[in-house]
């Protein structure tokens, strides 16, 4: 087939690593050229596994060559301000895409006897590893349970044990703010903003525990023949974690304003919030936004009339509870709500303690009367309904950390999290590549 020669290097340092690479490259060749049989599988292999370590000698090659360079004088100490001098050569292994390497580069020093390595602090390493290296670390457990992450990782030639994993990711996540990272968005003419809110749970140690999830989203209302609109959802970005209300809170308001929200005249935005029944959601829509038309999620409310028939006719009459919902659902669908509680109101329990009940349920529909105004909102085009956070409940967290055996603490969830929202909120390449075009 081929040889290759080497005709100079001009780092001494380097002659003996060139002339190894230079015999590996010939070795691979001349196996595989030899002209007896070889399978396609093995062949694809051989290369494989022999380029692997053609690439990480290259890299190591080039970048001890760069680092063996002489820094632009003056240097000045990262601490104190004052000149630095070249003192000593000291080697560290790094973790990169290509393999492990060793690299010997210049430590200076300063009067005061500050040390730092002006080299390390140009290449974005995070600890061990290269960018490159944490950034794949992190979007594989963002995606996979930490040992199939750790499994995946090391069939990509990049060896980190799964608790190394677990633990670099969550130490990491610190310095990430995902929310900041969201682009700013302008909303374009019969535009509107969604906000929705919802509580999901997994499991800690002391058992199952709420995980509460956040959305925005844009729409564009497209009246249909029936003037009921339907709707095209987009750029839905969310928020995940597992903490109290007052901190969801804070967070959605964030991604809102981050998002575009807001940063408008208010009277121009158009503004719906979606919820279920849950009083922490509309007392966090009540103080962040206080302008939003809130709808009460249509599916949900009309649970509560299951509820009801249920308690109303005893739960195995299932004929009579459903002609009971075929009735009502259409009056709750037309936003009569005084219509709902007065049908709600005549009827008799089975057990008389579960008058109550029934009352109960009276006064939920009483009280968001005013977020179950489904005819004029559906008139007006918006969305009803809360399935776009009810899949964000599953696909942003259920997916990956609703798995049997895992048990979260809560620095450790909100860590998966925050990359995951990273991810699905497709800010992934702004953060970790923000001097890319594409990001
Ligand atoms: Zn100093």
């Amino acid at each position: 087939m081929f040889s290759i020669t080497l005709e100079s290097c001009e780092v001494k340092e380097n002659t003996e690593a060139a002339m190894n690479l230079v015999e590996e490259i010939n070795d691979l060749v001349g196996e595989l050229g030899t002209g007896s049989y070889v399978s396609l599988d093995e062949a694809e292999q051989r290369i494989l596994e022999g380029t692997h370590s053609i690439r990480r000698k290259l890299l190591e090659m080039s970048v001890n060559q760069e680092a063996s360079g002489k820094e632009a004088e003056p240097v000045a100490c990262p601490k104190c301000d004052t000149p630095s001098r070249r003192w000593r050569r000291r080697g560290r292994q790094i973790t990169t895409r290509c393999g492990i390497i060793r690299v010997h580069r210049w430590v200076y020093c300063c009067a005061l006897g500050h040390s730092h390595k002006p080299w390390d602090m140009r290449q974005r390493l995070k600890g061990k590893y290269t960018h490159r290296v944490a950034e794949a670390m992190c979007r594989l457990s963002a995606h996979l349970p930490f040992r199939e992450a750790a499994e995946e990782l090391s069939r990509q030639g990049i060896k980190v044990s799964h608790t190394t994993l677990h633990k670099k990711v969550r130490e990491w996540s610190k310095d990430l703010k995902a929310l900041a990272a969201v682009a700013p968005q302008t909303l374009e003419k019969n535009q509107r903003w969604y906000v929705s809110c919802d509580g999901c749970h997994t499991n800690s140690p002391e058992g199952w525990k709420e995980t509460k999830v956040s959305c925005i989203y844009r729409d564009y209302p497209q009246l249909g023949p029936n003037s009921v609109a339907s709707v095209r959802t987009e750029s839905i970005r969310y928020t995940a974690n597992r903490q109290d209300a007052q901190h969801c809170g804070k967070d959605l308001y964030a991604l809102a304003t981050n998002s575009g929200i807001y940063q408008e005249a208010i009277d121009t935005q158009e503004i719906v919030f979606i919820g279920d029944g849950a009083a922490w959601i509309w007392n966090l829509a009540a103080e962040y936004f206080p302008n939003a038309v809130e709808i009460v999620d249509y599916m949900h409310a009309k649970s509560h009339l299951y509820d009801v028939a249920k308690c109303a006719f005893g739960e195995t009459e299932t004929e009579t509870i459903a002609a009971w919902i075929q009735e009502v659902a259409p009056i709750l669908l037309d936003g009569n709500i005084p219509e709902v509680v007065a049908r709600i109101r005549t009827l008799e329990p089975q057990n008389p303690e579960d008058r109550d009940t029934l009352e109960r349920e009276a006064r939920y529909f009483q009280k968001h009367a005013k977020r179950m105004r489904y005819k004029a909102f559906r008139e007006k085009g918006y969305q009803i309904g809360s399935g776009v956070i009810e899949s964000a409940c599953h696909h942003v967290v259920g997916k990956r950390c609703k798995h049997a055996s895992m048990r979260w603490t809560e620095p450790g969830l909100n860590a998966i999290l925050e990359w995951r929202c990273l991810l699905k909120n497709k800010t992934w390449n702004r953060y970790w590549y923000p001097e890319t075009k594409t990001a």
